[in-house]
C-alpha cells in the first residue's frame, strides 16, 4: 500500500497524526508498550498471559477438553453445514441465519467478534454496516485489505436485541471457532471487544487488562491480541488511538511468528 492510500485509511479512522513507523520485520515501535513476560527468545515475542488464567469466571466454567473435541474432522464445507443447521442453543429459534464467518481460508490473520448484530444477521456476514466499514479501514491501516484475513464471531447466531451472549450459548458455540481456526491455522489472532476476549481467554478481565499483552489460545497456542469493537469505537472514538497502537502492537506481533 502506498503511503497516500494508507494516510486515507488513517484520516478515516480519524489518527491522522499517526503514521507507521517501520515494516512488517523491523524492531518493535518505539510507541509498542513493554511486553510483560520475557519467557521466550529475544526475536520472538514474549507471552505475557496463558489460554485459562486463574480468574475463569465460575458461571463461564464448562468443559474446553470435551467441547474442543466435538467439531474434529469436519472441512469447511462439513463444519459450514453444521452451523446452518445448528440447534444447540436457545439462539437457533431466533435468529434469521448463521453469520459461519468470510474471509481467505488461508489467512495468517484471524479477526473475532462477540456475535452477529441485526445486519449481519439479515446478510448472513460478520462485519458489515458502520463497524464492518471501520474495521475494514483499522485493517487497511495496516496493509490488510478484508479479502486478506478472516473474520468470524464467537456466536454464530445473533443474541436478541444485541444483548451479550451468556456462558452457556458462548460454550456451546465455541467449538465451532475452534474448528475454524484449527483449519485456517492462522498466524495471529486479533479479538475485538471484551466479550469475544473474555470468552476466548475464559477470563473476567477488563478489557483495558487485557490489551498490549500477547495471549495464547488453544492447544495450537496462536498468538492472540486484544482490542476494542469498532462498534465501541464509534461511540467512543477518543478510544481510536489506543485501537491504533493495539493494531501496531498486533502486526509486530504477526511479524515475529
Ligand atoms: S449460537 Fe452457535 S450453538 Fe447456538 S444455535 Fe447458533 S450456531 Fe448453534
Amino acid at each position: 500500500m502506498n503511503s497516500q492510500l494508507r494516510q486515507e485509511y488513517l484520516d478515516a479512522l480519524g489518527l491522522t497524526s499517526w503514521t507507521l513507523r517501520g515494516s512488517r520485520t523491523s524492531s518493535v515501535p518505539a510507541s509498542t508498550p513493554a511486553i510483560v513476560s520475557t519467557t521466550s527468545s529475544a526475536t520472538a515475542p514474549a507471552i505475557a498471559s496463558a489460554t485459562a488464567p486463574a480468574t475463569v469466571p465460575a458461571s463461564a466454567a464448562y468443559s474446553r477438553e470435551t467441547s474442543a473435541a466435538r467439531e474434529e474432522a469436519a472441512d469447511w464445507p462439513e463444519l459450514r453445514a453444521r452451523v446452518a443447521a445448528c440447534t444447540r442453543c436457545p439462539l437457533s429459534a431466533t435468529r434469521t441465519q448463521t453469520v459461519f464467518g468470510v474471509g481467505n481460508p488461508h489467512a495468517d490473520w484471524l479477526i473475532v467478534g462477540e456475535a452477529p448484530g441485526a445486519e449481519e444477521d439479515r446478510k448472513g456476514e460478520p462485519f458489515v454496516g458502520r463497524a464492518g466499514q471501520l474495521l475494514n479501514s483499522m485493517l487497511r491501516a495496516i496493509g490488510l485489505a478484508r479479502e486478506q484475513v478472516y473474520i468470524a464471531n464467537v456466536l454464530k447466531c445473533r443474541p436478541p436485541g444485541n444483548r451479550d451472549p451468556n456462558p452457556s450459548e458462548a460454550a456451546e458455540c465455541l467449538p465451532y471457532l475452534e474448528r475454524q481456526i484449527a483449519l485456517l491455522k492462522p498466524k495471529i489472532m486479533l479479538a475485538v471487544g471484551r466479550i469475544a476476549a473474555q470468552n476466548l481467554l475464559r477470563t473476567d478481565k477488563t478489557l483495558g487488562a487485557l490489551r498490549q499483552q500477547v495471549h495464547q489460545f488453544g492447544l495450537s497456542q496462536v498468538p492472540l491480541v486484544v482490542t476494542y469493537h469498532p462498534a465501541y469505537l464509534l461511540r467512543s472514538p477518543t478510544e481510536k488511538r489506543k485501537a491504533w497502537e493495539d493494531l501496531k502492537f498486533a502486526r509486530e506481533v504477526c511479524s515475529r511468528v
